[in-house]
């Protein structure tokens, strides 16, 4: 074994780099803190190739003091804190002094600045590591940064920086966070000279979220605000009919610092419980506020993690406000509003619109029929009304839902499955052995699932082409991801390609989804490709786009369903293997046997 050495700073920093400095969002996100920190008002971001090539920041703030400039890119060299109490009081989202070191070891590294009452600037650069000498600039007030061939001496990270847009994504989302944290901040990007962001300031943090999510969504927000022991609550939660099916809408801020907390997600989804369906999200845009003293924000490198004096509290706090804020709200009568008019809109869709006609055939060889096309319009069945208006369980939003033609092609019911449907969502049947109680929604999800799979497997999926592209704009992050993968959706009957920054053009897509409602399917898409954790194989993100549309193409609970359409749906269950339960792992049947009735009304022997 070697002798201990002490490492010499410059690998100190390199090692430091591997922890704060990622990939280039990371550049982005310490230096748009710093400006934050600076007390900036206005910070232009101008990124070229994801990042790659090149990340400028621009700030109007304090400025750095010339004799302090080489102190900057110097590790554990802060302005923040002083001493260890002060740790424990941080009121600036930086303290640890390390990262624009971190940043200066791995790239060409130029900084100026200039505070306001000197009558000059300072300029500085750092050529992956090796520190030049301060000269005088002329330069306004404030700092900017100008970072250019990042990673180029690390060939290792460097080779893992995905494509440009992916990577542009990314810095988008950490522009977002901060955007979102100080809405007074006025904010621009831009990517390869185009802008994609400019943010005017605002003193409303409603009117920011307009900005990046539309009217749409913003109009359906819930405000929340509470006051508990020393913490403050605001924000806005969205309307259990607007939900993702991940996480990626949950912005969570601690005295202005984006942060994920794993007890504050799970609060948040208990709050919606009975509100959502199961797998769906809701959105969020939390601010918790509390002396600095009850949070420690010093448990992770890129302090994205917080560990709080008292995190039963905070959860308690964020769950009873929002379940409290909620039954002051006409919540069901709004999803009973929206299950209505979608009902009707359903039955003044005309012949025209493209049904899902269940499933194939015993023995899975005739290929499902999909009616209402423009060229399958001819032998398209009438569809039958709803015996009654479809009333709308209070719990579930039904906005996917949609009538379920019968199928196209009869199938047999001579296999003497006898069933009734009981609350427009459970089937009861007699079983050879028993009684079942089926869930209508999960068993119609499985088998859709089975029968898509095998499509994908047999790449023999049915592609519904659109004479009229459809365009979606999505933001920068769900635009790469899609394209990135456009390979993959092919395999499941989507004709994806870019169109301009932020929008792309569907070409086609899987027949099964019958009339999809695009903006919502592309973001579900991107959702379900982004699953937060290491890169998922391929199967496990084809697995999950399955599942995802075998969800969205399945009827509905609250759905009634005609004796042929509950027939033919209990008929198809035979033909999976596992009709027990749902993709989702909920099951889809329960069980009765005939001899636990027997026993339970004493018919003993
Ligand atoms: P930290 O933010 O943890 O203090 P950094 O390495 O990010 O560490 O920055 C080092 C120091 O450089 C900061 O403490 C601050 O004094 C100064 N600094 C960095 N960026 C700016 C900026 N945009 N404006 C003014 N000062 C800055
Ligand atoms: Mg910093």
């Amino acid at each position: 074994m070697s002798r201990i050495q002490q490492l010499d700073a410059r690998i100190v920093n390199k090692i430091a780099a591997g922890e704060v400095i990622e990939r280039p969002a990371s550049v982005v996100k310490e230096l748009l803190e710093n400006s934050v920190d600076a007390l900036a008002t206005r910070i232009d971001v101008e990124i070229e190739e994801g990042g790659s090539q090149r990340i400028r920041v621009v700030d109007n703030g304090e400025g750095i003091h010339p004799d302090d400039i080489l102190l900057a890119v110097t590790a554990h060299a802060t302005s923040k804190i002083q001493t260890a109490e002060d740790l424990f009081g941080v009121h600036t989202m930086g303290f640890r002094g390390e990262a624009l070191a971190s940043i200066a070891e791995v790239s060409r590294f130029v900084i100026r600045s200039r505070t306001a009452d000197a009558i000059a600037g300072t300029e500085l650069i750092v050529d992956y590591g090796d520190v030049g000498t301060p000269q005088p600039a002329a330069a306004p007030i404030g700092t900017s940064f100008d970072i250019s061939g990042l990673f180029n001496n690390t060939p290792v990270r460097r080779k893992f920086l995905k494509r440009p847009s992916t990577e542009f994504g990314h810095i988008a989302e950490q522009f977002t966070r901060v955007a979102l944290a100080h809405p007074r901040l006025h904010m621009t990007l831009t990517h390869n000279d185009r802008d994609v962001f400019d943010l005017p300031p605002t003193d409303r943090l409603i009117e920011r979220l307009e900005l990046f999510y539309g009217r749409d969504v913003t109009e359906t927000l819930i405000w929340v605000e509470n006051e508990a022991g020393g913490c403050k609550l605001w924000g806005y939660v969205g309307h259990p009919s607007q939900t993702k099916s991940n996480r990626k809408g949950q912005y969570l801020f601690l005295n202005g610092r984006p942060i994920s907390d794993r007890s504050l997600s799970h609060a948040l989804t208990e709050a919606y419980r009975g509100l959502v369906m199961v797998g769906r999200q809701p959105i969020a845009f939390l601010f918790l506020e509390m002396p600095p003293e009850l949070a420690d924000v010093n448990v992770h490198p890129t302090k994205a993690e917080v560990r709080f004096q008292d995190s039963q509290q905070h959860y308690r706090q964020l769950l009873s406000t929002i379940r409290s804020t909620f039954l002051g709200l006409p919540l069901e009568t709004s999803l009973r509003v929206d299950a209505s008019d979608q009902h009707q809109a359903v039955e003044a869709g005309g012949p025209h619109q493209q049904r899902l006609a269940i499933a194939p055939a015993r023995g899975g060889t005739t290929p499902t029929r999909w009616s209402g096309s423009a060229t399958a319009a001819s032998d398209s069945p009438t569809y039958p009304q709803p015996t009654s208006p479809a009333p709308a369980s209070p719990t579930v939003p039904t906005a996917e839902g949609e009538p379920w033609s019968p199928p196209a092609q009869p199938t047999t019911t001579s296999g003497g499955v006898r069933g009734i449907q009981v609350h427009d969502c459970y089937l009861v049947i007699e079983t050879p052995d028993g009684v079942a109680i089926v869930d209508q929604h999960a068993l119609h999800e499985r088998v859709l699932y089975e029968y898509f799979k095998q499509r994908v497997l047999d790449e023999e999926v049915e592609r519904q082409k659109l004479l009229v592209p459809e365009s979606v704009e999505l933001s920068p992050r769900e635009a790469a991801v899609l394209i990135e993968q456009s390979e993959l959706l092919e395999s499941l009957g989507f004709g994806i390609e870019a169109f301009g920054n932020n929008t792309v053009l569907v070409q086609a897509y899987p027949a099964i989804l019958r009339k999809p409602d695009f903006d919502q399917l592309l973001q579900d898409l991107a959702d379900t490709l982004e699953q937060p954790g290491q890169s998922p194989s391929r199967r496990d993100i084809l697995e999950s786009l399955l599942q995802m549309m075998a969800c969205k193409a399945a009827i509905k609970a609250g759905h009634r369903l005609t004796a042929e359409e509950m027939d033919s749906l209990l008929e198809q269950s035979h033909l999976i293997d596992d009709a027990h339960h749902c993709p989702h792992g909920r099951p889809t049947a329960l069980a009765l046997s005939r001899a636990e009735l027997d026993r339970q009304f004493g018919r003993l022997g």
